[in-house]
Parts: C-alpha cells; sequence; structure tokens
C-alpha cells in the first residue's frame, strides 16, 4: 500500500492552495487526489473577485495573503497570472450601510489593508457607468482585485509540483480509515492509499464525505450565479470592481461589458446526496428561471446603472458554493479524530481566502496550531448538526442572501 504523510482530498483552488503552503512548510510526501479534472469544479466558475474586506472581518488576514501570494507565485512559476489590481469601490446609500463600512474601514486600518476616501471625478474615471445620485458614502480598496480562478488555482498547482507533491486525477477517495481515533488512510477504486493527516477539501461534497465517520461539516451547497452584459456601451476594461451591499450586487468589468452578480433574497441550498459527482451537467438554475430572478433586483439595479435598459445580457454562469449558516468558512482539526483536517464552507469566498486558507492549513497540520486567530472557523462550532434537513440548508442559504449586507432596506423600498 502506497504511504504519504498528507493526503488532500479535493483539487479546486483550496486543495491546491494547501498543497503548495504544505509543501514549503514540510518536506513530508503530499498527495492530491481529484475524482474529475483539477480546478474543474467550484473554482472554474467564480467570478474571480479578490476583496480583501468584508463584512466577516475574521477573512481579512486570508485575503491579504492571497493578494501577496500572487506574485510570489508568478515569480515560482516565471509565469504572469493576470491579476487585474484595479480596485474595489464599496458605496452605501443608508445609514446602516455607512455604519457596515466604517467598520469595514476601520478593520482594514487594523489590517493594514490600504483604503482612500475617492471623490466624484474619481467615482466617474473607475466606474464611468455608475449613477451616484443614491450614493451617500463610498470607500475604495486599491489593492483589491479579479482574476482567472481556473489559471491561479493552477498556478497553486505549478508551485507544488516543484516542490514534489504528487497530484492524481479521475480518482476517487470512497472511504476514510480510522483506527483507535487516528486517521490511517483513504479507500479508493484503485487500492487503499495509507496516510498519518487527511484534507478534506472536495468543496460543495466535503461534508458528505466527512458523514460517512460520522463527522457533521456544518454547511450546504447553495446557487452563485453572475450575468454578462454585451459591451454595447464599451465601458473600458480597466475599471474598477464595484460592490453595492444596499442592492447585494456586484460589478466588475468584463470583455468591454460588465460582470454583474446578485445576491438573492431567497437563495437556493441543494441535498448534496442528490448531486451528481461531476457538476458539468448539473444546472443549478432551471431554463430561464435566472432572468426572472434579475428581474426580481431590475429596478433596484436600474438606480445604480441605468444602461442595464440598453445593453444585452450575453452570458449567464451559475454554479455552487458552500454556505455556513453564519457566514464564516470551515477551517481547523476534527478534534475527535485526530489527523483528520477539513477546508471547507468557502461561504463564496473561495479564491479571496486560497492564499490564507492554504497557509493556515499548512501550519495547523506541521504545527498542531496557527498563528491567524481561527476560532470563527472550527468545523464543530454548532454541535453535532443534522446537514440534511430542510431547516439547515435554509439557514445555510439565508447566508448567501446576507452575505453582503443591507439589501431588505434598500431593495425593498424600489
Ligand atoms: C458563480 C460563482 C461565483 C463565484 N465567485 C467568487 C468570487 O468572485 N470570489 C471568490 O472568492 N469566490 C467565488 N466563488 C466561490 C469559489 O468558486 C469557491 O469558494 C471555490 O471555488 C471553492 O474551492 P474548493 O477547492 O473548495 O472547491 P472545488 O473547486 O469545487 O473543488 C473541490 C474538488 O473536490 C473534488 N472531489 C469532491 N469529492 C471528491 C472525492 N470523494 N474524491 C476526490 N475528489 C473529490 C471535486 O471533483 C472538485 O474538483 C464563486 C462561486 C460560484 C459558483
Amino acid at each position: 500500500m502506497e504511504f504519504f504523510d498528507h493526503v488532500i482530498v479535493g483539487g479546486g483552488i483550496l486543495g491546491a492552495s494547501i498543497a503548495y503552503h504544505l509543501s514549503e512548510y514540510s518536506s513530508k510526501r503530499i498527495l492530491v487526489i481529484d475524482r474529475g479534472q483539477f480546478a474543474s469544479g467550484s473554482s472554474s466558475k467564480a467570478a474571480g473577485l479578490i476583496l480583501q474586506c468584508s463584512s466577516k472581518h475574521s477573512n481579512i488576514p486570508l485575503a491579504k495573503k492571497t493578494v501577496d501570494i500572487i506574485p510570489v507565485l508568478e515569480k515560482i512559476n516565471g509565469e504572469r497570472i493576470d491579476f487585474h489590481q484595479v480596485g474595489s469601490l464599496r458605496v452605501a446609500c443608508t445609514d446602516s450601510s455607512i455604519a457596515e463600512l466604517e467598520s469595514l474601514v476601520a478593520a482594514a486600518s487594523r489590517w493594514g489593508v490600504d483604503v482612500s476616501y475617492p471623490s466624484q471625478k474619481k467615482i466617474k474615471g473607475i466606474a464611468p457607468w455608475l449613477e451616484t445620485k443614491k450614493i451617500l458614502k463610498s470607500v475604495f480598496f486599491p489593492t483589491d482585485g479579479y482574476i482567472d480562478p481556473y489559471l491561479l488555482t493552477w498556478q497553486y498547482i505549478k508551485a507544488a509540483k516543484k516542490n514534489h507533491v504528487k497530484f492524481v486525477s479521475n480518482v476517487e477517495a470512497t472511504g476514510i480509515s480510522i483506527h483507535q481515533g487516528q486517521i490511517k488512510g483513504i479507500q479508493t477504486p484503485d487500492g487503499d492509499i495509507a496516510c498519518t493527516n487527511l484534507i478534506v477539501a472536495c468543496g460543495v461534497w466535503a461534508s458528505l464525505f466527512s458523514d460517512q465517520v460520522d463527522i457533521s461539516i456544518p454547511m450546504a451547497p447553495v446557487r452563485s450565479h453572475y450575468w454578462i452584459t454585451g459591451n454595447e456601451k464599451e465601458y473600458k476594461n480597466s475599471g474598477a470592481i464595484v460592490m453595492l451591499p444596499d442592492i447585494s450586487t456586484y460589478f466588475r468589468p468584463e470583455l468591454g461589458g460588465l460582470l454583474l452578480g446578485v445576491q438573492e433574497k431567497n437563495c437556493i441550498a441543494f441535498d448534496a446526496r442528490k448531486l451528481p459527482k461531476n457538476l458539468d451537467s448539473f444546472a443549478p438554475t432551471a431554463g430561464d428561471e435566472h432572468l426572472d430572478t434579475l428581474q426580481e433586483s431590475y429596478t433596484a439595479i436600474l438606480q445604480f446603472y441605468p444602461d442595464l435598459e440598453a445593453v444585452s445580457i450575453t452570458n449567464y454562469i451559475s454554479g455552487l458554493s458552500s454556505y455556513t449558516p453564519d457566514g464564516e468558512i470551515i477551517l481547523g482539526k476534527i478534534d475527535t479524530i485526530k489527523g483528520f483536517f477539513v477546508a471547507a464552507g468557502d461561504c463564496g469566498s473561495g479564491i479571496t481566502l486560497s492564499g490564507g486558507i492554504g497557509s493556515i492549513m499548512a501550519e495547523l497540520v506541521v504545527d498542531g496550531k496557527s498563528k491567524t486567530d481561527i476560532s470563527k472557523f472550527k468545523p464543530d462550532r454548532f454541535g453535532k448538526i443534522k446537514i440534511y434537513e430542510e431547516k439547515f440548508l435554509s439557514e445555510c442559504a439565508s447566508a448567501r442572501s446576507a452575505k453582503s449586507k443591507g439589501h431588505s432596506s434598500l431593495q425593498n423600498s424600489y
């Protein structure tokens, strides 16, 4: 039987980043297996936003690490990743979102994330399409940006391979072997693999995979989606990301048009047992239902993006992220089984947080503890839960709806 010190199940961006960081931190044998192709799950669908400051302040140090690691990966691999570091403009149109913005600025300063207050002229320069009449306050985070998430995943993989990490695709982990409270290995259709540490990074399947050994990971697969507009108005591609938490909408430039994401009021969560193993053949949205979803927010969006009436919708992308009831990710060790670690429940921020998640997991696996405070991410923070129950699924869906704050106040008033 083959032996590896560390086995990572899942070769999406989290598994890839963990593999790279672990290989920098430990000289032991590391294996990453994926039952499909690497970077083919949620990591290939993301809008690629890398936002260092969000309403979950616990994420800030993790997101900062991602921004820091990009040039390091470029140097290691000798390739440009094309991180569009155009900055993000976050605007507030209600008292509650102003308060949220101020608390974000305070958190940004604590963590050393650059922030500025843009003038009207600057706003027009970075978001020429944005109608500013309703905006009461705005801040700009100049070091945020967006990236091709598939390429970033592969950059982690390439860097890890240089450190002799073994990557095997098209092999499924079907079982977990535990002896006397210690991880012993995994089972696959190609044979058993022995290991000391098992790191579960298998995206929306992490809870289903862990459930087989009675470990409940508090997360559910939830639909995320975005639309891309035509380039009839030809916005320059160098524009910034714009976050409009009051209407739960974000924008970024894409091919001369805009990529526009909406956190809908009633998000849809799925029972992980009913998902196919390959999501290529799975559409979380039926037919043209996405146009109804866009319609729900249409009037609110028009207040800030009047050109919406004049442009075509050329693309619609939907996929799954895993959400937890409190909107905090899951990252840590499973206390009841030695050598069992989980990085999951990405709450739609796995690209943003990948650098931090990888580096924290490397510390946890090697040192048993992390220098970063990860108490909010504890896998067992909800106790034993029924992960497939309707009530739990709807709590996870609500966390997605509330991801960017303030939507209820403004959206409902239009
Ligand atoms: C539409 C959309 C937009 C998004 N936009 C953003 C964004 O702008 N910014 C951001 O930060 N995040 C965004 N996200 C979230 C982001 O995509 C995820 O957080 C991230 O991809 C999660 O990575 P992962 O490695 O956990 O999962 P995945 O990429 O899904 O990888 C998991 C892998 O595990 C494998 N696997 C599963 N079970 C097994 C098994 N038993 N054996 C072996 N392999 C297994 C799968 O084949 C898969 O390849 C978005 C998501 C969606 C859907």
